[in-house]
């Protein structure tokens, strides 16, 4: 007899969980995430004791259909790629199809959705992997999420989270960037009752700005605008004399996707030149549009590090876009003093 077998699907699941679930905002990550892919308008995030309590997330998105409910919750099973030519192109944020069953092997899970062509929605209710109910449900239109207990299966998991804190603060942080790519999305975000983020989702960046870092902050804040033929670069960047003590506050989106980038962080800092003091860094943030197969999104499960081609043109795009940005605004200046 061999002595190979097969995991179970739920073992399975912790185990992809441990690569994409690995703290409560990489579950407000994948719900928010979903939420944009649905079309919402509206997202709201509401959290009990940093997350490790409840994470609930309300979108006013497309809805999952009664049928595909429990389907929503199987490993690799998703409505956004088909097809090996699909994996080129990703135009959504997930693909994978991994969030929901990893997060529900990890926690416990209500899901109430309706869609827009349903009578009536539907519910279901998972812990560590398990259906415990589905029923119907008097939904409203889009979907509704409730993760609690994270981690309650997992102890290794929850004695290495940080301080509760330290985990808000990373909910915090990856909520805001999230909003900053998507300003024609309205979104909230409450913590034991408290308001820590809304934007009205009118599309325009700078009222983000300005819910997120204030309005003085965002007075401070100048435009940004450049394209070539492959790349197409918008944001706001702040004036020199406004800086910060860590690269945290530089927000760089390709399509929508909050991405991390060492060699497109260095590039912001270059279109200031000596401008900026040895250890301050600028705020910013770039949407940067790009044809979705210049972009490999499938390089790591938390989609965070992606591979673009012609990096290095597109980080000469944004040094270029931030020094012209920088430069215009100098010459107002001057020109007042000629008055
Ligand atoms: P992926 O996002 O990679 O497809 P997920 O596990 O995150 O995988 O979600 C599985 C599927 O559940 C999605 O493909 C989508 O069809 C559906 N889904 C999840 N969340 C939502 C939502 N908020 N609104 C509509 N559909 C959703
Ligand atoms: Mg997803």
């Amino acid at each position: 007899m061999g002595k190979i077998h097969e995991l179970s699907a739920v073992l399975a699941d912790q185990i992809a969980a441990g690569e994409v679930i690995e703290n409560p905002a990489a579950v407000v990550k994948e719900l928010v995430e979903n939420s944009l892919d649905a079309g919402s308008h509206r997202i709201d995030i509401i959290l009990e004791e940093s997350g490790l309590a409840t994470i609930q997330v309300i979108d006013d998105g497309s809805g999952i259909a009664v049928d595909d409910l429990a389907l929503a919750f199987k490993r690799h099973a998703t409505s956004k790629i088909t097809g090996k030519k699909d994996l080129f192109r990703v135009q959504t944020l997930g693909f994978r199809g991994e969030a929901l069953p990893s997060i529900a092997s990890v926690a416990d899970v209500i899901v109430e959705s309706k869609t827009t062509a349903a009578s009536a929605g539907a519910m279901i209710h998972l812990r560590g992997g398990e259906i415990l109910v589905q029923e119907a449900a008097a939904s409203r239109q889009g979907t509704q999420i409730t993760v609690r207990d994270l981690f309650f299966n997992t102890p290794v998991r929850l004695k290495y989270l940080k301080s509760p804190n330290t985990e808000l603060a990373n909910i915090t942080d990856i909520v805001n960037r999230l909003a900053l790519g998507h300003p024609e999305v309205a979104f909230s975000l409450t913590h034991n009752g408290r308001s820590l983020l809304q934007t009205v989702g009118n599309g325009k960046l700078q009222q983000v700005l300005s819910a997120i870092y204030g309005v003085t902050t965002a007075r401070q804040m100048i435009p940004v605008g450049r394209q070539d033929q492959d790349f197409q670069i918008s944001g706001f960047v702040s004036l020199p004399k406004l800086t910060r003590a860590s690269r945290n506050y530089i927000s760089l989106l390709i399509n929508g996707r909050y991405v991390k980038s060492h060699t497109l962080l260095r590039a912001v800092a270059a279109g200031y030149g000596s401008k900026l003091m040895v250890g301050r860094y600028p705020l910013a943030v770039l949407n940067i549009e790009l044809d979705f197969q210049l972009v490999d999104v499938n390089v790591h499960p938390t989609k965070q590090e992606v591979r673009i081609s012609k990096e290095e043109q597109l980080a000469q795009l944004i040094k270029a876009a931030i020094q012209a940005s920088l430069a215009s605004e100098n010459l107002i200046p001057k020109a007042l003093d000629n008055l």
